[in-house]
Order: structure tokens, then C-alpha cells, then sequence
């Protein structure tokens, strides 16, 4: 039996904002970051991983919720990073007093005044700009921009109390230091180079006209690197789904992962590279944190991989690659695209006249 190498507090315990260093809650000592000459930063396991082991579960450094008419609509989350949970409207949800933006809510007065010094950060902003984002470029790059005032906003409460006035939740695992502050969400892939050049030049104008340090949004960092976060979230965020994604055989009939109700940026858990055929089932928790379950039993040296899409959605080689290409700019190669493709070339080179029939 491995020693226990990492415990935290009871996250239903009540937590402060500003004692907290996100951070993870549980990483199993087997599992280890290694970097591949070609995709990077990579999981693997270092000891033989029994199907059903729980591997990771992932505190999100920002969340957004992503719902419909969110006054009338149960599965709104709380804003308070630390809570994350639904905010059924009749058990008393709380609302902005300043009536920022209608998907501001929590599920209590305490998780508000817990959150107060986060949620000030962002309460401007979305004021004064969530209404024309909304409008002129949509609600995909409405969250998208929100998406980063959250990650900035963390990053404010964090520099505002260093770890060591709170709770220290730093991870050791298998000798390894798992760093999960701000600077973890400095590592994250993507870069101005992963994006088509058009892209990036209409992300740099939207960086210019929305998310420029100044009094509503006092982050103190350069354009550049707010371009470079906007790259490194669009390639590293997760959608948040009520079941489970990876899950393989598909069932039949297949059953999907139900509708988005989030969207998060993990610092750990953005590590894992995708494959259509992954080792690995994820699924947010009732707080919004990222739990990754072994789908199979994992070999010493072996990567951890989960399924960046719904598995149920896309079957067919050409459409899983096609939403690869598009949404995260790369070509899959994994295991079983690589059987397919090679089944296909087969089946070509089969289809075509041979010698003799010429
Ligand atoms: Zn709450
Ligand atoms: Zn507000
Ligand atoms: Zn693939």
C-alpha cells in the first residue's frame, strides 16, 4: 500500500477565498508529468493503476457557468470558486446587489461574503461590458472573455494573501511538486503560434477594446500576456457535463454526457493529452472539480489520456479528426485512429485494379 502522500481539508468544509491557494485535492501517487518530444507535457502512470482507480481530482482555478435564461434556470452554478454548486432557486439563491450580470448568483449569503473580494474584481467589468460583448460578438466569446476576468480575478486573490497565511495546500506526490497557483496556469500550452493568424489578430483587437489593465479591470499585466492567456485558454478549457466523458464500449443505445452547464480551467488536469480510445473517464464533481477515473487497468509507463469530445457524438475517423483540427489544432494520431487510417488505406488500396487485371 502506497503511503498517503497528499490529504487536504474536507472541501465540504467552508473555506475563505483568501486562505485559499486553488490548488488540487488529490493526486494519486502514480501518477506522474512527463513531456514528449511531440505533445509535450504528458500524464503516465509509474506503477501498475487498477481499473477504477481514482486518479486526479482537480480544484478549477476559474469557472464560468454556461446556461440558458439563467434567472429561471436550477442548474446555475454559485460564483464562489470554493462552492461551485447548483443554485436551485428555491433554496434561497443570492444575487448580485450591484445586478452585474444575471449568471452571477450563490447559493447562500455566506458563499457571497466569502466571495466578495473576488467577485468585486469582475463586478465592473461585467456591468459595463457583458451587455455589449454579448451583443456584438456573442455568447461563445462572451464566456470566453469571462472566462479569463475569472482566471485574472483568482490570480487577484491570490497575490492578496500568499499561501502561507492560510492553508497550505500545496501537492506532494511521488516526490513530485505539484504547483497549482497562477504559475501553473503560466505552463499551460498555447501561444499565438497554435492559432490561425486571423484568429489571433481578432482575439488582439478584443484584448484592446475589453481587457486592457485600467481601473475596471486593475490586473497589471501587458496586452501580450492577456493575448497569451486568451491562446492558452481556448486550448486547455473543459466543458463541464452532468455524465461522464470517455466512457468506451459506447452503450447501447449510446448515452451522451448530458448538456453543458460550465466551463473551467484546471491547472492539473489540463495536462492530459486526448485519444478516441482514452484510459481515463472524467466528470466534474457536485463542486466543479475534475475527477479522472481509470476506464481500464493502466501499465507502469503507460499515458493517461481522457477524450476531449463527446465520444457518442463523434464515432467515424474523418469527424473525430475534423473537430480535432478545428478546436484544438492538431492532428489525431492516436491508437485507434491510426488502426482506422490504416484500414482505410487498405480498403483504397483493395478497391483499386491490381496488375493482374490490367
Ligand atoms: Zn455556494
Ligand atoms: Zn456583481
Ligand atoms: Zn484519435
Amino acid at each position: 500500500m502506497s503511503k498517503v502522500l497528499y490529504t487536504t481539508i474536507d472541501p465540504s468544509t467552508p473555506i475563505r477565498l483568501q486562505a485559499i491557494k486553488p490548488t488540487s485535492d488529490w493526486i494519486h501517487p502514480h501518477l506522474i508529468e512527463s513531456a514528449d518530444p511531440v505533445k509535450g507535457r504528458q500524464f503516465r502512470v509509474s506503477g501498475l493503476v487498477p481499473k477504477g482507480t481514482c486518479l486526479l481530482v482537480d480544484r478549477p482555478y476559474a469557472v464560468i457557468p454556461v446556461v440558458d435564461e439563467p434567472e429561471s434556470n436550477d442548474d446555475l452554478i454559485c460564483s464562489n470558486p470554493a462552492c461551485n454548486r447548483r443554485t436551485a432557486r428555491q433554496l434561497g439563491r443570492v444575487l448580485c446587489p450591484k445586478a452585474c450580470v444575471s449568471d452571477v448568483a450563490w447559493c447562500s449569503n455566506a458563499c457571497q461574503s466569502t466571495d466578495q473580494y473576488r467577485h468585486e474584481f469582475e463586478c465592473t467589468w461585467l456591468k459595463r461590458y457583458s451587455g455589449p460583448i454579448r451583443s456584438k460578438r456573442g455568447e461563445y466569446e462572451f464566456g470566453m472573455l469571462w472566462l479569463i476576468v475569472r482566471l485574472l480575478a483568482t490570480r487577484h486573490a491570490e497575490l492578496r494573501k500568499p499561501p502561507a497565511s492560510g492553508i497550505d495546500r500545496t501537492v506532494t506526490s511521488n516526490h513530485q511538486q505539484w504547483d497549482n497557483g497562477w504559475s501553473a496556469i503560466d505552463l499551460l500550452c498555447g501561444s499565438t503560434q497554435t492559432w490561425p493568424h486571423d484568429q489571433v489578430r481578432s482575439w488582439t483587437l478584443i484584448v484592446k477594446k475589453y481587457l486592457q489593465n485600467n481601473q475596471n479591470l486593475p490586473h497589471g499585466l501587458s496586452a501580450d500576456r492577456i493575448l497569451h492567456l486568451i491562446c492558452q485558454e481556448e486550448a486547455n478549457s473543459f466543458g463541464l457535463y452532468p455524465r461522464e466523458t470517455g466512457i468506451l464500449p459506447l452503450e447501447d443505445p449510446p448515452v451522451d454526457r448530458g448538456e453543458q452547464f460550465a466551463a473551467a480551467v484546471y491547472p492539473t488536469a489540463a495536462i492530459a493529452n486526448h485519444s478516441c480510445m482514452p484510459n481515463i473517464i472524467h466528470k466534474p464533481d457536485e463542486t466543479g472539480r475534475m475527477v479522472f477515473t481509470a476506464s481500464r487497468d493502466i501499465l507502469p509507463g503507460e499515458e493517461c489520456c481522457i477524450s476531449y469530445f463527446d465520444l457518442t457524438r463523434l464515432v467515424d475517423l474523418d469527424s473525430r479528426r475534423q473537430h480535432l483540427r478545428k478546436s484544438f489544432k492538431f492532428l489525431c494520431q492516436c491508437e485507434k485512429c491510426a488502426s482506422e487510417e490504416l484500414e482505410t488505406e487498405s480498403n483504397l488500396l483493395d478497391a483499386m485494379p491490381s496488375m493482374d487485371d490490367l
